[in-house]
Order: C-alpha cells, then structure tokens, then sequence
C-alpha cells in the first residue's frame, strides 16, 4: 500500500512505498531529493540533506560511547535548571 504526499521541493505528489513511519527515507522521482517523513497524519516530507545525514551516521558511531558516559550527568543538569524555573514562575 502506497501513500500519497508532497514533495517540498518540487510541490510533485510522490507516492510513498510500504509502512508510513516517521523517519522514513524516501527519494522524489521528480527531482531526486532525498526526503524523510515528518508528519503521518497528514502524511509530511521534508528535505533530507544528503551530506548531512551521511556526516551524522559517522559522529553517531564515532560519539556513542563517549556519550554513553556523559548522559548521566546532563540529566541531572536539566533536572535541576526546570525546578529553578518553576520556582521564578510561581
Ligand atoms: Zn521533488
């Protein structure tokens, strides 16, 4: 089953193979971008930059164990900053 949703770039309505899911990659057969699925209902594309999305996969793997040790602690940062920010609300 195939959904139908525009391409952003070239305002062409593509139709979308297999499960619609967020994060899926597909390319416009009009003008070849590489688009993702933002939105399901209604179904949503966006531009997806090629470079970029290569250039993630590699930091994703370069940066995984470093910032398995690290997350710990950025939680307990962003914990204590909204508690300071509901009290000046209040
Ligand atoms: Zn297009």
């Amino acid at each position: 089953m195939a959904t139908m949703a525009m391409c952003p770039e070239c305002e062409v309505l593509i139709s979308i193979p297999g499960t619609l899911r967020l994060g899926k990659i597909v390319e416009c057969p009009e003008c070849g971008a590489t688009l993702e699925v933002v939105s399901i209902e209604p179904p949503e594309l966006d531009v997806v930059m090629e470079e970029e999305e290569e250039d993630w996969e590699e930091d994703l793997e370069d940066l995984e164990e470093e910032e398995e040790l690290e997350e710990e602690d950025y939680l307990w940062e962003e914990e204590e900053d909204l508690e300071e920010d509901f009290d000046d609300e209040e």
